[in-house]
């Protein structure tokens, strides 16, 4: 994708539908997860990376308070609201995102004006990375750019943790709006959930003779589904039984009190979550230390956690771990929320081709629906283009 060519590809669109061109293009990506799942939440440590696919806006402002939306995707037609009444009940689709970022945005006293907007992205929708947060991330930076809010890139974290939380209804945390909005080419963004705190840690896969694939299983999840909120439930029950803010606050050298202290079931929700905040330290220790090709075992650590202490995974996420690593890949995991979306498989780039074939021939032994396989590097975060 060359981001001249596409936005002004994208402003004559824009131009088509709404009359008139718009006073800028804005660009936020998606992310994936290196290694630190379901860490966000209970104030512990992620490495996502924001990745070369991304959600691209044009918006213009008009007279009055009527918001239009428009998407390049599928056959969707305009949607109209009202900034003045914004209703979560009332917005659907693909709108609430929009819509809940001007809402978060009121909700902190900024006046939004009427707008026009027209959305094109190529993240792949529903596959763990986070094209609603690409799109959420491009919205506000067009907002505080358009409003001159002067929004600080963490006020926009937590103004777009508010648009998804209280507008979409999604109890999300912070990490993907974290990695797409401070994201940054050739590196994961090490974030602490508690602090906000970011940095930029060098993950340059190729430079080591890797690549970053990612096999979207297709099988949808959901945020809004009962098993993420259960997970959240039981880590909320762990820390309040072990007498602690969050779960942070416990380190691996605790496991052995907590296991007497808490059911069995909890017992292990907790011991993935203090285990992986100890893999996200490790990982970004190893890239420190020895670089990309170190961390493999620390993937795979990740995924047998995720798989069988916290249990989010499934047979389509396992089969392409496993099937990634029987054929060269140097370590492979699900990620993202889990129960669906995607895995990544950290492979030689020698193997590539070797892994493809074989996952999408276990899939279609397995009668899975074919996942779609792909390649992600480390990209730039949110930006204005035009
Ligand atoms: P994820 O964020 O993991 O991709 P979500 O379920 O949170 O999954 O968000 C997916 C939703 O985002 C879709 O159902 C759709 O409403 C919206 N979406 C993403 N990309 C687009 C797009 N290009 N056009 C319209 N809607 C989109
Ligand atoms: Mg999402």
């Amino acid at each position: 994708m060359t981001p001249a060519v596409s936005t002004t590809h994208l402003a004559e669109q824009f131009q088509t539908a709404f009359g008139r061109l718009p006073d800028g293009v804005w660009q936020a990506p998606g992310r994936v997860n290196l290694i630190g799942e379901h860490t966000d939440y209970n104030e512990g440590f992620v490495l996502p990376f924001a990745i070369d696919k991304t959600a691209r806006v044009a918006v213009g402002v008009r007279p009055g308070s009527a918001v239009r939306l428009l998407s390049t995707y599928g056959d969707q037609g305009l949607t109209t609201a009202d900034t003045a009444s914004l209703d979560r009940r009332a917005a659907k689709g693909w709108t609430k995102y929009p819509l809940g970022v001007i809402w978060s945005l009121q909700q902190r006293g900024i006046d939004v004006p009427g707008l026009d907007l027209l959305l094109d992205s190529d993240v792949p929708l529903g596959a763990g990375l986070s094209s609603s947060h690409a799109i959420e991330c491009a919205v506000i930076s067009a907002l505080n750019d358009i409003t001159g809010a002067g929004l600080s890139p963490e006020e926009m974290v937590l103004a777009t943790q508010r648009a998804e939380n209280d507008f979409v209804g999604a109890p999300t945390g912070i990490m993907d709006q974290s990695a797409s909005l401070r994201g940054s080419k050739g590196h994961a963004v090490f974030l602490d959930c508690r602090d906000q705190s970011v940095q930029l840690v060098p993950f340059e896969a190729e430079n080591a003779g890797l690549v970053m694939l990612v096999i979207d299983t297709k099988v949808s999840h959901s945020h809004a589904d009962g098993g993420y909120a259960s997970r959240r439930a039981s880590c909320e029950l762990g820390a309040e039984v072990l007498g602690v803010r969050a779960l942070r606050d416990v380190g691996p050298d605790d496991l052995e009190e907590a296991s007497g202290l808490l059911d069995e079931v909890t017992f292990r929700r907790v011991r993935h979550i203090v285990t992986e905040n100890d893999r996200v330290l490790q990982t970004v220790e190893l890239l420190g230390r020895q670089g990309p090709a170190a961390i493999g075992g620390l993937l795979d650590a990740s995924h047998a956690s995720m798989r069988d202490d916290f249990e989010i995974s499934c047979a389509e996420l396992d089969l392409a771990v496993e099937t990634s690593r029987a054929n060269g890949a140097i370590g492979a995991r699900m990620t993202g929320g889990g129960f669906g979306g995607a895995a990544i498989a950290l492979t030689p780039v020698t193997a590539e081709q070797q892994v493809r074939a074989a996952v999408e021939q276990a899939f279609a032994r397995a009668g899975y629906t074919a996942p779609d396989i792909f390649t992600v590097t480390p990209a730039a975060g949110a930006m204005r283009l035009a």
